[in-house]
């Protein structure tokens, strides 16, 4: 089959919030040909199976549904002049920016002077998570559950267990319940925290320090079969379990396009501008870093406008800068390349702790030389991000060796 051959100027891959905001604010600051590829039916990205509300700052949307966010983020697109094609996936790259796709209407390959690539993250599913035992029904990331009860109205079961005690793990419980299924215990490998994100109304167990063991049951799942720190084994009684958290950055279209990827976040590699390691090809929202909000993608999004312009005027294109990157308890950093000279550093990076840090003493070093030693005068918990002032950056050798950020 042959394919149809087209051009634009930028080709932004994934309508999330994150595309989304990339295609209003290039649009609207006067790029021509802004497309938008999105391989679901709808736009919107996960906010539209989201039925909680939660979406957008008081501030900026005054708090909404996620489908009404997802709207909300579509009709602004559209209405710069963006043109947003769903039912499209892109599945691989003919050239450094061109990409072929797949649809109704058959095969393209699409030519961009930029490429924005917004494909998101999600939750590991069990099977990602390595958890023995048998494959039965009644399985779910917090994804899988809202889309089976909110897009295809789905019976799910009568009683669950949430693993993950993420702010997602939230939205499984008030989804759970929704769907008129009992919440009998939530289990986190994590010690007990005391202010933990989920608090939910129906008072269930959290197992904390506990691990799940195995699945069983046959072709429904009847139990999950977990050890507690002390060794004690039980089996936890449900017909339905949910994976919370633990996100992954969707990043195949971009691994299989050569852009390299962060060993932390595992999204591409990017600087404070959203430039990946590959020539005219951006990243933002998600796929850069799982588990923020939608308010940050779609900041994102934006804030990728004035970079993509740049681009499309002077062609210019960073080589060879220095990654930033973290030693354990820390997971990630972001962004994790420095910029090159004479361009504005990030004033802030994101960072995760994989456990529970009171007051750390954080300490960048580049090549044996101290650029930043500072205590963080707050309490750092795994599952939600935090951020340091970058202003030390500026005395980082752009020619010289990684950036390390480790807890002194
Ligand atoms: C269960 C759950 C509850 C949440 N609750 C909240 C909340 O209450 N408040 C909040 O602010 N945030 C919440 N979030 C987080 C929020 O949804 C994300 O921050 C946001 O969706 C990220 O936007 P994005 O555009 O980066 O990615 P996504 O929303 O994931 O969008 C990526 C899009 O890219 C498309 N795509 C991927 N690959 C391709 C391809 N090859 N070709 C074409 N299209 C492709 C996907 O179909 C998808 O539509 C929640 C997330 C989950 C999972």
């Amino acid at each position: 089959m042959t394919r149809r051959e087209r051009t634009v100027d930028v080709l932004v891959v994934g309508a999330g919030p994150a595309g989304l905001g990339a295609a209003a604010g290039l649009a609207a600051s006067g790029v021509r040909r802004v497309e938008v590829l999105e391989r679901d039916r709808d736009p919107g990205g996960i906010p539209r199976h989201c039925h909680h509300d939660g979406f957008g700052t008081r501030r900026t949307t005054g708090g909404l549904t996620g489908p009404a966010y997802a709207r909300r983020c579509a009709a602004a697109a559209e209405a710069a002049g963006a043109t947003l094609r769903t039912g499209i996936t892109a599945t691989g790259w003919a050239g450094p920016r061109t990409l072929d796709t797949t649809g109704p209407d058959g095969l393209e390959r699409i030519t961009a002077r930029a490429v924005v690539l917004a494909t998101g993250a999600r939750e590991r599913p069990r099977s990602a998570r390595l958890v023995p035992g048998t494959r039965p029904a009644g399985v779910y990331t917090t994804g899988e559950l809202q889309q089976a009860v909110h897009l295809h109205h789905q019976h799910i079961g009568t009683r669950a267990v949430i693993v993950g005690d993420e702010p997602v793990s939230l939205a499984a419980a008030e989804t759970l319940r929704t769907a008129g299924v009992r919440v009998v215990a939530r289990i986190t490998g994590l010690p007990p925290e005391p202010c933990a994100a989920l608090r939910p109304r129906d008072r269930a167990p959290l197992l904390t320090r506990t691990t799940v063991t195995a699945l069983t049951g046959r072709p429904r799942l009847t139990g999950v079969a977990v050890r507690h720190e002390d060794g004690r084994t039980t089996t936890l009684p449900c017909d339905t379990v949910v994976f919370t958290g633990d996100w992954i950055p969707d990043h195949e279209l971009a691994r299989r396009g050569g852009v390299v990827l962060d060993p932390g976040t595992r999204g591409p590699a990017h600087d404070a501008a959203y430039r990946t390691g590959a020539n005219g090809v951006f990243a933002v929202g998600s796929l850069l870093h799982g588990g923020e909000s939608a308010e940050t993608a779609t900041a994102e999004g934006r804030a990728v406008t004035a970079p993509v312009l740049r681009h499309l005027t002077t062609g210019a294109w960073p080589a060879g800068r220095p990654a930033l990157a973290v030693t354990e308890p820390l997971q990630w950093v972001a962004p994790n390349l420095v910029g090159p000279d004479g361009e504005p550093l990030p004033g802030r990076l994101t960072l995760r702790t994989g456990r529970r840090l009171t007051a750390p003493l954080l300490v960048v070093r580049q090549d044996g030389a101290v650029l930043h030693r500072g205590r963080l005068p707050r309490t750092l918990r795994p599952g939600s991000s935090f951020r340091l002032p970058a202003g030390w950056l500026v005395r980082a050798d752009r020619q010289g060796g990684t950036v390390q950020i480790t807890v002194g």
